[in-house]
Order: structure tokens, then C-alpha cells, then sequence
């Protein structure tokens, strides 16, 4: 059953010191969002702005998101 793919949102840990960079698409160690314009908070960045509308309308079918899931930001 690999149709229930796991779905990252920026920010969330891959696995242990790796999280996933929506941006870049990417698995990243945490500075990679401090070497960079990646924060939520810069509302000049539109395609930040624009993973964190796709993240609020929730998780695409065929894929799945813990609700637990980690994330940095959070
Ligand atoms: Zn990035």
C-alpha cells in the first residue's frame, strides 16, 4: 500500500536533525532555514507564503501527515 505517502510540511523533521525544506524541496539541517529568507514570519517571501496556504488546506489525497508530525516552526 504505498498509495499513503508521507506528506512534509515546511519545517517538519525527516529524521533526526533533517527537516524538510518546502522551498527547496529538500531534506536540510536546521540552519538551512537561517542561511536563507525561509521564515514564515518574512511576508515578503511568496513562495513561503504561498507552502503555508497549500499546508493550511490540509494534506493532499494520497498522502498522510501524523498529527503529531514535528515541526520546527511549531
Ligand atoms: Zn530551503
Amino acid at each position: 500500500m504505498d498509495n499513503n505517502k508521507r506528506y512534509y510540511f515546511h519545517g517538519d523533521i525527516i529524521e533526526q536533525g533533517k527537516y524538510f525544506c518546502a522551498r527547496c524541496d529538500l531534506k536540510v539541517d536546521i540552519s538551512h532555514y537561517y542561511e536563507f529568507v525561509h521564515n514564515a514570519d518574512d511576508v515578503g517571501d511568496e513562495d513561503i507564503k504561498r507552502f503555508w496556504s497549500m499546508q493550511k488546506a490540509g494534506v493532499p489525497k494520497g498522502y498522510f501527515r501524523p498529527k503529531d508530525a514535528e515541526n520546527y516552526i511549531e
